[in-house]
């Protein structure tokens, strides 16, 4: 065919189900598209606009869509490969149609580098998000498949990866508007080049069972036929091996080889009347056996996208199994064409009552109600995810936020630490305002600072997302806290030692808690927190504790002379004991079992309690564990939470567990490991994984001797390049 005669074709085939179609601007399309890719060439060397013109004849040959959506299909490329813009187009034709081809060149310009699976829904619907009018997904499903039907002319790396697109997302949207011709199309196109091996091995099958089979299937619409007829139903009836994909998928879930899968063969009946759809399946389990629980009634409960039908597997004369559909005659354009086929009807004034039942639809068609046919094609919409924006990580994964997030949102969507830490964003490349309002596909980039100073009041203003707000407001009121702690304890330390005293005597493990329960606090945290937000005085609080004061001094009187009272000669109330269960010294108890608790891991130096465990002796929490703390306690069990406290004498190493979270880059194990190695550490254990956000997390057991190593080492991990947060895990 020259390409005169393949255009008169589109026109032909345009012509016999809609008479009225503005050919004039068709072919102006068609002349636009042709001298805008004058020169450019396809794989297989035929003149580009071959392309545009076949995905033309696949809309109107499969889908019968209007004249707006077929121009638009002629002209798809050209904004995104030649040099006339959505101006031009808007000019020579119409808003629309350049609307239309904008869409379209919109979702070519997404890169889908990720391959994990749970992405694959985001990624259907961002573009479904994306095309804002539904016909332009119908032109993009159009252009993929044709580009499938010419994918042999490519190389083997990028029919791989169109094929793995096309059959993850692509062939899914296709189903969930319920077109299932096309879905099957893209899938057997896929399949050919993701499995050649099964792919083959199934065509030539079914190739050879075709011949087998041919007399078999005649006989059984002849059958079929000749018992509606008597009847009086009028129907058609036609038999056809099922396509390559479903038997592949029911061989790999199933595990089943390709002699064992049960039904090749499916028939359907089409009828006039849904009453007839029934009556057709009497007939059909009269002159077959069913096969039981095979029976499914579509018709009745419709699936999720609008398909309706009635399924029955049955056994003929000779032992064949196959598959009956029966269906009405709309109930089969909507399974064949779905939405496609569904506002062919609206548009005809035609079976437009039932769209209720559709779910999806009905939101599909929200705004449209009330609108005559001609606004209903124009105005089209997905607005099924108007309330969210998907854009990309670098690293290809799609990140779901509500409707005009920002920047901030998306950080702290990744980590709160990445937000916190934020100190510039990138949108494709380009340096942008933290209340840039993201765009659907927008690859949205991150930078981090170590010397950052954390969020700024307003980001909570900008932020769209709660969660991205009760982040920020943590922040705010954790980072307060550790000032407060630090200014009020420095007051505290001051105004004590004015007493003659030192803090370490007036709290130590005699002391505290009879100060606490006078001053009313929890811990010492608290109440430095209390004082650095100017809640209480230093001055104040002293004097309150005159008498806890004065009972230290006394001790002082007690205690034998001391040449100079240094930290560490300091009388306690206690002589401290020197040797202890793995370096832990049990207040009342000698030599019993002491064990540290997983959740964790204390080393020396760490301020520990203890639990006295069922059987299993001591078990020795971190005093900030979550599992020791003190709300968190059941009053029943009072009595076992007891003082345990670290032997002068301790073992030479202790087993803890350190989380590193970091941007994924390479080396990034290589700077981990020779940062444990060059402070004298062992690793006991490691485990890495990449995070949903992208992000890595180390975690790690190390053997350090006491705190003193420990913070070394976190110090020296911080240090690393990429790295953004160490922690110690505990609860
Ligand atoms: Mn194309």
């Amino acid at each position: 065919m020259t390409l005169q005669e393949q255009y008169q074709h589109l026109e032909d085939t345009i012509r016999a189900y809609n008479p009225g179609a503005n050919f004039e601007q068709i072919r102006a399309a068609f002349d636009f598209a042709e001298a805008a890719h004058a020169g450019q060439l396809r794989k297989d060397g035929s003149p580009f606009v071959t392309h545009p013109l076949a995905v033309a004849q696949i809309l109107a040959e499969e889908l019968h869509l209007d004249s707006e959506s077929i121009s638009a299909a002629l002209l798809h490329d050209t904004i995104e490969d030649t040099a006339a813009t959505h101006e031009d187009i808007a000019r020579q034709f119409s808003p629309t149609i350049a609307d239309l081809v904008e869409g379209v060149s919109k979702l070519t310009r997404v890169h889908y580098t990720s391959k994990a699976e749970e992405q694959m829904e985001n990624l259907r619907k961002m573009l479904m998000a994306m095309a804002k009018d539904i016909r332009v997904i119908l032109i993009k499903i159009s252009d993929r498949l044709h580009n499938m039907r010419t994918m042999e002319y490519q190389t083997p790396e990028k029919q791989k990866q169109k094929s793995y697109e096309t059959m993850e997302i692509y062939a899914p949207i296709a189903h969930r508007l319920g077109m299932q011709k096309m879905k099957w199309e893209l899938e057997d196109l896929s399949l050919k080049y993701l499995d050649p091996v099964g792919y083959r091995e199934i065509t030539e099958a079914l190739e050879a069972k075709a011949a087998e089979y041919e007399g078999f299937m005649a006989a059984i619409q002849d059958q079929i036929s000749g018992r509606l007829t008597d009847a009086g139903i009028d129907g058609v009836v036609y038999g056809r091996l099922k396509h390559p994909y479903s038997i592949y998928r029911k061989m790999y879930t199933q595990n089943k080889s390709l002699t064992d899968v049960f039904d090749l063969i499916a028939f359907r009946v089409i009828v006039d009347t849904l009453a007839d759809c029934y009556n057709v399946l009497g007939i059909i389990h009269d002159l077959y056996h069913p096969i039981l629980g095979r029976f499914k009634d579509y018709i009745g409960t419709p699936k999720p996208n609008m398909y309706q039908s009635l399924h029955t597997t049955v056994v003929g004369q000779n032992g064949i199994p196959f598959e009956v559909q029966i269906r009405t005659r709309e109930m089969h354009e909507v399974a064949e064409y779905g939405i496609a086929a569904h506002w062919k009807y609206k548009q005809n004034g035609q079976g437009a009552g039932d769209e209720k039942n559709y779910e999806w639809v009905r939101r599909l068609l929200e705004n449209q109600e009330g609108a005559d046919a001609e606004d209903f094609i124009h105005s089209l919409k997905v607005d099924m995810f108007a309330d969210e924006v998907f854009v990309f990580t670098p690293m290809g994964d799609v990140i779901n936020l509500p409707a005009g997030a920002t920047p901030i949102d998306f950080a702290y969507t990744i980590h709160s630490a990445v937000g916190n830490h934020m100190v510039a964003a990138k949108v494709n490349g380009r340096i942008v305002q933290f209340d840039y309002k993201l765009q659907n596909g927008d690859v949205v980039e991150v930078e981090t600072s170590k010397s950052a100073h954390g969020p700024s009041r307003d980001w909570i203003k900008i932020a769209q997302s709660s969660n991205a707000r009760s982040k920020i407001r943590q922040w705010f009121k954790k980072e307060r806290r550790e000032e407060n702690i630090i200014n009020g304890k420095a007051s505290f330390d001051a105004e004590i030692r004015r007493c003659g005293i030192t803090v370490k005597e007036l709290t130590n493990e005699e002391n505290l808690p009879l100060v606490l329960k006078k001053l009313s606090y929890n811990c010492l945290d608290d109440m430095y927190a209390a004082i650095g937000y100017g809640g209480v005085t230093a001055l104040k609080l002293v004097g309150r504790l005159r008498e806890e004061i004065n009972h230290v001094l006394q001790q002082h009187q007690n205690a034998p002379a001391q040449p100079e009272q240094t930290e560490q000669a300091k009388p306690s109330a206690q002589p401290r004991r020197v040797h202890g269960e793995q370096g832990i010294i049990v207040e009342g108890l000698d030599n019993c079992l002491v064990k540290f608790a997983k959740c964790c891991t204390p080393v020396p130096g760490d301020e520990v309690v203890g639990f006295i465990t069922r059987g299993y002796g001591v078990s020795v929490h971190r005093a900030d564990c979550p599992n020791a703390a003190p709300e968190r306690r059941r009053s029943e069990e009072d009595g076992r939470w007891i003082k345990v406290s670290w032997a002068e004498k301790t073992n030479p190493s202790y087993q803890t567990t350190l989380e590193v979270l970091a941007k994924d880059r390479p080396e990034l194990m290589v700077d981990i490991s020779t940062v444990i190695s060059s402070t004298k550490t062992q690793f006991r254990g490691l485990n890495a994984r990449i995070t949903a956000e992208g992000a890595v997390l180390v975690t790690m057991d190390v053997s350090v001797a006491d705190t003193e190593q420990l913070q070394a080492v976190v110090r020296r991990l911080t240090q690393i390049s990429g790295v953004m947060q160490v922690n110690r895990p505990a609860g």
